[in-house]
């Protein structure tokens, strides 16, 4: 992508009704435009970022054979009176048709996917399955105020499974659970995300947070140091100890929760009245778990926990761009070494504007964060080759022309 093309531009300015960092920074630097409180456009870079998040939850959502489906965003009334949540789930948007009958917009899907699921899963031989979306999903939440850590519009995967038996479920429930730390590995946050106890509902004893330590993050969490496990505050007062090795001297932290996995049992199934058949032909309530995720949030996070003061620094795996090639006056060899990557399928934004000076360029490479920063310039020339310094790193090399495509092959 030339950045002279880019729909986008960064701007200096924080803008003034956005108390966010994540928010600020992703704004400045031309991922994100805010529409209102928890509400933000997704412009070319952020969403090369949240696709490549979504791509990663996809990927592993397939080892643990989730089927990826797309539910409607609009929820009939009907349905959520089934569960008694219309009236009881504060966060929901609601709405009037032209039919004169009432909705909802999604704000989670049990209460379409068991429907859904009923009219498929009819026999012990049909099941376990499980399916997933990765969709927008609306809640009218009241502190909108945490940029995309919190939006009253945002992005959602959400899985469900449907088993015959408890001893299934929990099964499945340690794989997807292993998959959502390589998910976290993957996006780099793995050092800073918890499996956290939080309280469960009357399925289970426990259900599991997955909290990225930040400061920016709404919840607390106690910290065992030995397990690498934690505890959400709202159910330290039964639980003040760690649940793994029962260590009491947990260390407090705040912390945002980037996913959670949830026994549901028969809440849902039993609500929609959806049973199977059994091998002796007996009717038998349905077993269920969901599997939630903020992919949206999860960018809100990174940028929280990997930034300095000069901008964002992208894990590679999400970055919009591997490379930020900057042409200081030498378009002729950029445009030569930017054809080069292309032509390696190295994802490259190429700074090629003529009217913008070095040290702007600079920033803005700082700013918007790729991994990798090659700056081509009379200098580099005379020396061989271009300059390439990491996002990461004060350090700079001169990579000779003819090294750049290996330097940068996996
Ligand atoms: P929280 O306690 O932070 O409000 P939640 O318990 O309501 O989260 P779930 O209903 O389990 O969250 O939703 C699944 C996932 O969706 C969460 O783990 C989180 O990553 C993401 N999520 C939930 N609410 C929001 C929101 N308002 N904005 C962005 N992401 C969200
Ligand atoms: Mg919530």
């Amino acid at each position: 992508m030339k950045q002279s093309q880019l729909f986008t531009k960064t701007t200096k300015e924080t803008p003034k009704d956005e108390t966010s960092f994540n928010a600020q920074i992703l704004i400045r630097a031309g991922f994100i435009d805010k529409v209102g409180a928890g509400m933000y456009n997704f412009l070319p870079l952020g969403l090369r970022v949240l696709n490549k998040i979504n791509n990663i939850v996809r990927e592993e959502m397939a080892t643990v054979s989730g089927q990826e489906v797309l539910m409607t965003a609009l929820t009939p009334k009907e349905v959520w009176q089934a569960t008694d949540r219309w009236d009881n789930f504060d966060v929901l948007f609601k709405l009037t048709g032209n039919d004169d009958k009432e909705y909802a917009l999604g704000a989670t899907h049990e209460e379409i996917v068991t429907p859904l699921a009923k009219k498929f899963l009819c026999s012990y031989k049909e099941m376990p399955k499980s399916i997933f979306q990765i969709q927008v999903k609306f809640r009218n939440e009241k502190r909108a105020k945490a940029g995309l850590l919190r939006g009253r519009e945002f992005i959602m995967k959400d899985m469900y499974s449907f088993h015959t038996d408890q001893a299934d479920l929990d099964e499945y429930y340690e794989t997807v659970k292993a998959a959502y730390f390589r998910i976290y590995e993957r996006l780099g946050l793995k050092d800073l995300t918890y499996l956290t106890y939080s309280s469960g509902g009357a399925f289970s004893k426990f259900s599991h947070e997955f909290q990225t330590l930040t400061e920016a993050g709404e919840d607390h969490v106690y910290i065992c140091p030995d397990c690498q496990v934690a505890v959400n505050r709202e159910i330290i007062a039964e639980h003040n100890f760690c649940p793994v090795c029962k260590r009491a001297d947990l260390t407090e932290a705040k912390a945002i929760e980037v996913g959670n996995i949830f026994k549901l049992g028969t809440k849902f199934s039993s609500a929609f009245d959806m049973k199977y058949m059994d091998q002796n032909g007996d009717s038998q309530e349905v077993i269920m778990g969901c599997y939630g995720m903020g992919p949206s949030r999860i960018m809100g996070t990174i940028v929280e926990v990997f930034n300095d003061e000069r901008g964002i620094i992208w894990p590679e795996s999400i970055a919009p761009f591997k490379i930020h090639l900057l042409s200081l006056k030498e378009n002729k060899a950029a445009t030569a070494i930017y054809q080069e990557l292309i032509n390696n399928n190295i994802e490259v934004l190429f700074d090629d504007r003529e009217d913008v000076g070095a040290g702007a360029k600079f920033a803005d490479a700082d700013l918007i964060g790729c991994p990798y920063r090659l700056v081509v310039s009379s200098k580099t020339l005379e020396r061989g080759g271009v300059e390439l310094k990491a996002r990461t790193s004060d350090q700079m090399e001169i990579i000779p022309l003819d090294q750049i495509i290996n330097q940068f092959k996996r």
